[in-house]
């Protein structure tokens, strides 16, 4: 019979070391013995998170882009913005863009924002 002095508390589990949010897409980087990196976006950077590289150098960007609905009738408000993804050609991931809040997911060359 447990009564409410006894010691039943158990101990919790290992504790999981978050790594640092890509800052492209913000997504948590993965850690390797020599560094971090976002396998989404083809970034590796040293341990301390400076000096990114690009895991493959010579990978083409993403021709995939995207351009905002704008349904403002405000004049002077018709320049809409194009996004280009930052991704490499070919990546099996979302298209994105550092500087877009928005995600697409169509693979032609312009897109809707999916959200
Ligand atoms: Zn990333
Ligand atoms: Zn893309």
């Amino acid at each position: 019979m447990s009564t409410a002095t006894e010691n039943v508390r158990k101990l919790p589990g290992d504790l999981e070391f978050l790594t640092p949010l890509c800052p492209l897409c913000t997504e948590y980087t993965n850690s390797y013995p020599d560094g971090l990196q976002c396998d989404r976006c083809g970034i590796a950077w040293d341990s301390d998170g400076t000096n990114p590289e690009r895991l493959d150098p010579d990978a083409e960007q993403c021709p995939s882009l995207y351009r905002p609905h704008h349904r403002c009738s405000h004049p002077g408000h018709t320049d809409e913005p194009e996004y280009r993804c930052w991704g490499d050609v070919g990546h099996d991931s979302k298209h994105y863009n550092p500087d877009s809040l928005y995600e697409w997911t169509t693979s032609g060359q312009t897109g809707e924002a999916s959200s």
